[in-house]
């Protein structure tokens, strides 16, 4: 029988593992719901009832939060880091820092099924597998384990994901260690593997093709902003710009997100992790001297130990102090203790809709903006002619403001 230990509701676990980690017994595994999400499965007659999974489940437990000490517009300034990072690149700025001390860096990367799993890089070349947003569900597999380890003989890690995966990993560990920097992100939620699977399969049938590589935020085409791109074995690369994309549609109206996510506890800007990254969106009209061609992130730096690392490394990033103000004008959860959002109402149905008619029928239907062909033709015309227009469609907005004295 399948049992949900610490649910008086299913919608609190955010599927982080801890439970099944710290089980004494190892009575607990992660299984997978209709839907594609983990959940905890409890065997009952391994189960002592110790209570230690619900004691260290990160959704209850107590953290010492930090309001972040400092709060940067930042960019890395290496051109090529920064074209493959989702924003700023500080991901790779703390990481590469790390790997040449000798230490662990702990972050997501595709499998080869296109799974977003938590792994381990060493050395800088594996670094370039964990770069690029996976707007997926992923799993941390037996990392908080093997950190603990790891931690136990002295070495540096550096442990980074979202800010439920951090809180699971600091309510396992149960103390701080001096060798362990966290980083998060500001997230708003992760559709299940299930979803993305789905429409992976979708694309490869409409092109095709097989796709092998497959970014979420390309900057090749159209700079920093939301554009997919996938490598194909027999058509080259895809790009699909924002809205263009079904499931990116999706994710960005949080049609298809893991039912905790609408009610995430790690929003706000008291923060679990050491240091919270995140895209610095109409960050621009603030940072005049930033470059944002390709972009540039909010950096938050919550506890000494990440201002110190942080002293090492700043002279590879442009950076300018910024107020949270300004950064929460488009990232609103930066400034709400804890979200509640309401549910979309497609989200009861969308992954029923899923098994039931498949992706297809709900990229036509549900996954798609009204505007879908004329943004076709749009994104589809020469890049020289896409960026006049651009052009013209700024000097439009600037003129408006002048004219009603803005
Ligand atoms: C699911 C998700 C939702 C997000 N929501 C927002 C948001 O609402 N607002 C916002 O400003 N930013 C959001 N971000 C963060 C943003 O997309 C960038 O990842 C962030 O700004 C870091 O960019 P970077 O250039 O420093 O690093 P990058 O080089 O892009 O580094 C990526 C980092 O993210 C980690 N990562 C990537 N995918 C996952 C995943 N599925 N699970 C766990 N860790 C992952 C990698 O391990 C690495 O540490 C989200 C990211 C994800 C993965």
């Amino acid at each position: 029988m399948v049992k949900y230990f610490n649910s008086k509701n299913v919608k609190d676990c955010c599927g982080c593992r801890t439970c099944e980690q710290i089980c004494v017994e190892k009575s607990i595994t992660m299984i997978s719901d209709k839907e594609g999400f983990l959940y905890p499965n409890i065997d009952e007659t391994k189960c002592i009832g110790c209570n230690l999974c619900a004691k260290h489940c990160p959704m209850e437990y107590t953290f010492d939060k930090k309001e972040p000490i400092v709060s940067y517009a930042c960019q890395i300034k290496d051109k090529e880091t920064l074209k493959k990072s989702s924003s700023g690149g500080m991901f790779r700025l703390f990481a590469d820092y790390y790997v040449r001390q000798g230490g662990l860096v702990v972050g997501c990367q595709w499998n080869e099924v296109f799974k977003a799993v938590i792994t381990f890089a060493e050395i800088e070349t594996e670094l370039y597998k964990m770069q690029g947003s996976k707007y997926v569900s992923s799993d941390t597999g037996d990392t908080y384990s093997k950190v603990k380890n790891v931690l136990d003989r002295g070495r540096e890690v550096l442990y980074t994901g979202t800010p439920c995966q951090i809180a699971g990993l600091k309510a396992f560990l149960q103390r701080d260690y001096e060798q362990l920097l966290t980083m998060d992100f500001l997230c708003h939620g992760v559709p299940s593997s299930k979803m993305f699977d789905a429409s992976l399969d979708y694309l490869q049938k409409k092109h095709h093709v097989r796709i092998i590589d497959y970014r979420f935020r390309d900057k090749t085409q159209f700079g920093w902003g939301l554009c997919t791109a996938y490598d194909t074995d027999c058509k080259g690369t895809i790009y699909e710009k924002g809205e263009m994309n079904h499931y990116l549609y999706g994710f960005t109206r949080g049609y298809m997100n893991r039912y905790s996510c609408y009610q995430c506890p790690f929003t706000g800007i008291k923060r679990i992790a050491d240091v919270t990254v995140a895209d610095y969106w109409g960050g621009s009209k603030y940072h005049a001297n930033i470059s944002w061609q390709y972009g540039c992130s909010i950096l938050l730096l919550n506890t000494e130990k990440a201002m110190s690392i942080f002293k090492d490394i700043e002279e590879n990033v442009h950076c300018e102090n910024s107020t949270i103000d300004n950064m929460a004008e488009q990232n609103g959860s930066l400034k709400e203790e804890h979200r509640a959002d309401t549910i979309p109402k497609i989200r009861k149905t969308i992954y029923k809709q899923l098994y039931e008619e498949g992706f297809s029928k709900l990229a036509d239907e549900s996954l798609t903006t009204s505007k879908y062909k004329w943004k076709r033709m749009l994104y589809s015309m020469p890049r020289w002619l896409y960026r006049v227009g651009q052009k013209i469609n700024s000097y439009r907005i600037k003129l408006k403001r002048y004219s009603i004295g803005l």
